[in-house]
């Protein structure tokens, strides 16, 4: 770990064997002078071979990827690893003992990076994270899902990095959670996320959208869960065969791109969303995706919201209450498999 950060990790990373402990950020509160924020952290490390650090919770309101990583990390034994498994179950404490989304000090720990060890306390995680916990590693799988706030098709996630090969291995990593869909993004709402500074350190990087609306169904967590070991068995860092859709007689799954800001669609005013699509629907230019309503004048027509490209909608928004410039669906582009793998970051 760095000398020059005040976070300390309290177990050897360096150690062979399966080692539950914590990082420690310190922190003083009202109640509490002394204090430091803990963040509980696995290792299990078996010999030589590849290494990834696996990361639920950096959301407080996305359970989908904190119950695969409380699973995996559990049931993971010394013996099915090849390498190295490093596991935080969930990297925002507080926000999930509060179920929401941001801290309580309204930091998102999603914009925090590559933060700061003189920084707010998740700047000073996030450069934890960022410069000795992800360079250790050869892949980083970071789970999210729509959270309350919005549904998503379940999914695997990458960005378009430049790299040829790091975009070719990614692509590989994101299509073995074996999802019936597999989405490649841009970051439509702000810099500073988790996956981007992985991406700069030239990591395979997965990551996940799985769900959301502030719940959960046993379906959800299957994939989440099965997605996460068939990944880690790709990578080689847990022992097993693995799976692909086609072995399972599934379709293969569809590409979908979302990297045009047309194909992110906000609220163009204040009041209640009422959805008129539903996820995995086909959609064109121009059809309606739902309609803003006001309390407050009954007598005025709903505000069609329209989608502005060909697609699939993906996202949809989950909470009827929404605020001028929120995201209420996002249609992805479909694309074929050629496309993927040949795609221009241009
Ligand atoms: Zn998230």
């Amino acid at each position: 770990m760095g000398v020059d950060s005040p976070v300390r990790c309290h177990i050897d990373l360096d150690a062979h064997g399966k080692h539950f402990g914590h990082v420690a950020v310190p922190r003083s509160s009202n109640s509490a002078g002394w204090s430091s924020l803990r963040v509980p952290i696995v290792s299990i490390a078996n010999g030589r071979g590849p290494s990834a650090l696996v990361i639920g919770g950096v959301h407080g309101d996305e359970p989908e990827g904190q119950v695969a990583a409380l699973n995996l990390a559990r049931e993971t034994a010394v013996g099915d690893v090849n390498g190295q498994l490093i596991v935080i179950p969930c990297l925002s404490m507080e926000a999930a003992r509060a179920y929401t989304r941001l801290w309580p000090s309204g930091a998102d720990l999603n914009r925090s990076f590559p933060g700061s060890p003189d920084g707010s306390i998740d700047e000073q995680l996030a450069d934890f994270v960022a410069r000795s916990l992800i360079p250790r590693v050869d892949a980083v799988i970071d789970m999210h899902s729509g959270g309350r706030g919005s549904m998503h098709l379940p999914w695997a996630e990458m960005h378009l990095v430049e790299n040829p090969e790091q975009r070719r291995e990614m692509a590989d990593a994101m299509l073995a959670w074996n999802t019936d869909y597999c989405v490649v993004y841009i970051d439509i709402a702000g810099n500073g996320v988790l996956t981007e500074e992985a991406e700069r350190q030239g990591k395979i990087v997965v990551a996940t959208e799985l769900g959301g609306g502030g719940h959960v169904t046993a379906a959800t967590h299957r994939i989440a869960d099965g997605g996460l070991r068939n990944v880690l068995r790709h990578i080689g860092v847990l022992t097993g065969q693995v799976t692909t859709r086609e072995a399972a007689g599934r379709p293969p799954a569809r590409i979908l791109a979302a990297i045009e800001v047309d194909d992110y669609v906000f609220a163009p005013e204040t009041g209640l969303f009422e959805a008129v699509v539903d996820l995995g629907q086909p959609v064109s230019t121009g059809d309606p995706l739902g309609r803003m309503h006001f309390l407050e004048r009954p007598d005025r027509p709903g505000e069609v919201v329209h989608a502005r490209a060909d697609g699939i909608v993906c996202v949809v928004r989950a909470i009827a209450a929404t605020t001028q410039g929120d995201c209420v669906a996002v249609v992805g582009r479909e694309w074929d498999r050629s496309t993927l793998y040949g795609m221009d970051t241009a």
